[in-house]
């Protein structure tokens, strides 16, 4: 078994601890690979292994590795996404984690109808109101979920966040209130939002004991970057 089977494993077997221990079904957490920096033939070792799953942050370097890997693995785009770029992530990518205002879905929903897709996406959250993160701020969710409700071509699946590097306990009140904040807002009738897209490789176990459906989880799978 190579390493990253080995890594894949572990990770899986903590997620599955970390929901049981919180009375939550394992396979309601989908584990994401990131696998940013990371050469093809180890992704492809991790997709033998059994990983479904991969998000990558840069464009270019995804398009040429989601060309490599063929048709099989779904591909999220876990990065700060610019506008003038919405059409490639569109051609590429299953679901978008980090739209997080209005003109960025503007231009995501032009490109998806060009295409005829319904493209997936999650509103992406900035708890702690960090100049350095993207996000829109929990107060304006609400808002800017309704102004996308009304795009035909873009579907809300969730709420994404990236808290402040903190230790793993540290961090529980943001992911509580990541879930806090989506369970508010799915009484808005505007749609359910079942994806909490929350948990790094520090992290993740306390993500899924607070609700996390989508862990991002690079380092401990491929090794540090
Ligand atoms: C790189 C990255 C991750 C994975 O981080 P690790 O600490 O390597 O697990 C998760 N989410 C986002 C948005 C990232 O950019």
């Amino acid at each position: 078994m190579s390493q990253v089977a080995r890594n894949l494993e572990e990770v899986e077997k903590r997620i599955a601890a970390a929901a049981r221990r919180a009375s939550r079904d394992p396979a309601m957490v989908k584990l994401v690979a990131v696998s940013k920096t990371v050469d093809q033939g180890r992704i492809k070792e991790a997709w033998h292994a059994g990983q479904h799953i991969f998000g990558e942050n840069y464009l270019q370097e995804a398009k040429a590795k989601i060309a490599a890997l063929g048709p099989g693995p779904a591909w999220h785009f876990i990065g700060h996404l610019q506008s003038n770029k919405a059409k490639a992530a569109v051609e590429l990518f299953g679901l978008i984690h980090g739209v997080d205002r209005l003109k960025l879905a503007q231009a995501l929903e032009k490109a998806a109808a060009q295409m005829g897709k319904v493209q997936e996406i999650l509103i992406q959250v900035n708890l702690a109101g960090e100049e350095s993160k993207s996000g829109t701020s929990p107060e304006a969710a609400a808002g800017l979920l309704q102004e996308i409700g009304q795009l035909p071509h873009l579907r809300v699946k969730g709420l994404m966040t990236m808290p402040p590097f903190l230790d793993p306990e540290e961090v529980r009140p943001y992911f509580r209130a990541l879930r806090e904040l989506r369970d508010r807002l799915e009484q808005l009738d505007l749609g359910k939002l079942p994806e909490l897209s929350m948990g790094m490789s520090g992290d993740y176990e306390v993500a899924v004991e607070e609700g996390a459906t989508l862990v991002r989880v690079g380092t401990a799978i491929f090794g540090r970057r």
